[in-house]
C-alpha cells in the first residue's frame, strides 16, 4: 500500500544555489551587451548599468541569508517586469522598422513568461491580478503613443495583448486546477490514513495490516510474524473498568513499537491482539525477538498493572504462503500457548 507524499521541490538551500549561478551568469551577459549596444541604442546605454546594478543587488540579497527567498523572488519579477515596460516605451516611440517590431514581439514574450513565474510565486488571484494591471497599463501606453496616428502598429500591439492575455488565462485555469487537485490528493491522504489506522492506539489496523502482510509476502525474503495476545484481559476490565484496559493497550502499544524496529510493523489485529511483522535472519532469531518482548512485558510491566503476554510465530513460505495460511498459523501456535499456561510462546513451521 502505498502512502502519496509530495516532496517540496526545491530546497531554500538548492533555490538559493540557482539562482545565483543565474545571475552570476547574467551579469557579464548584460554587461557585454552594454559594452556592445550601449552607444547606438540610447535605451541600453542608460537602462543596462542599472540592471547590472540590480543582478549585483540580487547576488548580495542572495549571499545575506537573513532575507527570506521569496522577497528576492518578487525582487526580481517586480523589476524585470519594470524594466520591460521600460524597454516597452522606448520602443513605442522608436522609429518603426522590423527590428522594433521583433523587438516587441520579444517583450511581449517576457511578459507572458512572467506571468507565468508570478503564478509560481505568488497566490493565484494576486498574480491574475497582476497580469491583468500589466495588461491594461501595457495597452493604455499603446493607446498614448500610437493611437490614431501609427494605427497598424497599435492593432498589431493589440493583438499580441490578446495573445498573452489568453496565456495568463489559461494559466490561470490550470493553476486553480492545479490547486484543487492539491487539495483533493491531502484530502485523500487524510482519508487513507483514517481509514487504516486504530483509533484507540494509531497503530496501522487490520485492514492495514492485512495490506502489509500482502506486501511482504511478496516482497520479502524472509519474516516472521506474531501474534500477541494479553493474558487474562477480560480480567483487567473488570477489576480496573474499561478505561483502564484502554489505557494499558495503548501502553503496551507503545512499548512493542519502542522494542522494535522502525521498519518492523506492529498492528493492532483486533481487541487485545497484536500483529508483528519481523525482519529476520533465521526462525531462531525471530523466536528471540520473541521471547525477549514477553520478557520485557513481564519484567518492565509497560502497562503499570502486572500483566503477561502470549505470543504464537510462525516465518513466512517463500512462494507458498498466503496471508489466510500465515494468520492461521501464528494463531494456532497463540492458542497453544495459552494451552500451554499463558506468558509463553509457541511457534508453527
Ligand atoms: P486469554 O488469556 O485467554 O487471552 O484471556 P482474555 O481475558 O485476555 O481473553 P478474552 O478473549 O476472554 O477477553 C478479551 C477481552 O478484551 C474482552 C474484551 O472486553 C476486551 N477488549 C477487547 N477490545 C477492547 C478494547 O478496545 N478496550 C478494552 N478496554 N477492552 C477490550
Ligand atoms: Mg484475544
Ligand atoms: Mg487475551
Amino acid at each position: 500500500m502505498s502512502v502519496p507524499f509530495s516532496p517540496a521541490i526545491f530546497s531554500e538551500k538548492r533555490k538559493r544555489q540557482m539562482y545565483l549561478v543565474a545571475l552570476l551568469l547574467g551579469l557579464p551577459a548584460v554587461l557585454l551587451a552594454w559594452q556592445r549596444y550601449g552607444d547606438e541604442n540610447p535605451f541600453i546605454g542608460w537602462s543596462y548599468p542599472l540592471l547590472a546594478g540590480l543582478l549585483v543587488f540580487w547576488i548580495v540579497l542572495l549571499l545575506i541569508r537573513r532575507i527570506p527567498i521569496r522577497w528576492t523572488e518578487y525582487f526580481v519579477q517586480t523589476t524585470l517586469s519594470l524594466f520591460y515596460l521600460g524597454k516597452y516605451v522606448v520602443l513605442l516611440n522608436s522609429p518603426a522598422s522590423a527590428a522594433i517590431q521583433n523587438e516587441i514581439h520579444a517583450v511581449f514574450w517576457v511578459m507572458a513568461i512572467l506571468f507565468i513565474l508570478g503564478y509560481i510565486l505568488a497566490n493565484q488571484t494576486v498574480a491574475l491580478l497582476l497580469a491583468l494591471a500589466y495588461s491594461i497599463v501595457t495597452l493604455g501606453l499603446a493607446l498614448w503613443f500610437l493611437y490614431p496616428e501609427r494605427y497598424d502598429l497599435f492593432v498589431e500591439v493589440f493583438r499580441l495583448q490578446v495573445r498573452v492575455a489568453v496565456i495568463a488565462l489559461l494559466t490561470f485555469i490550470l493553476a486553480g486546477i492545479k490547486d484543487d487537485l492539491n487539495k483533493a490528493e491531502r484530502h485523500a491522504t487524510t482519508l487513507q490514513l483514517a481509514a487504516n489506522t486504530d483509533t484507540l492506539t494509531g497503530l496501522p489496523n487490520r485492514r492495514m495490516l492485512n495490506a502489509l502482510v500482502e506486501d511482504w509476502l511478496k516482497y520479502r525474503p524472509l519474516f516472521c510474524a506474531l501474534l500477541v495476545d494479553i493474558d487474562y484481559f477480560k480480567d483487567v476490565n473488570d477489576t480496573h473498568g474499561h478505561d483502564r484496559g484502554d489505557a494499558v493497550l495503548r501502553s503496551l502499544a507503545e512499548m512493542l513499537k519502542l522494542q522494535t524496529r522502525e521498519t518492523d510493523v506492529v498492528g493492532r489485529w483486533g481487541g487485545e491482539e497484536f500483529l508483528l511483522l519481523l525482519a529476520v535472519q533465521s526462525a531462531e532469531d525471530g523466536f528471540e525477538m520473541a521471547e525477549r518482548l514477553r520478557r520485557n512485558v513481564e519484567s518492565l510491566q509497560p502497562t503499570g498493572l502486572p500483566i503477561t503476554i502470549s505470543l504464537g510465530g510462525t516465518i513466512n513460505r517463500v512462494s507458498r504462503d498466503d496471508l489466510d495460511a500465515l494468520v492461521k498459523r501464528a494463531d494456532q501456535a497463540l492458542y497453544q500457548a495459552k494451552a500451554a499456561g499463558r506468558n509463553c510462546i509457541r511457534w508453527q513451521e
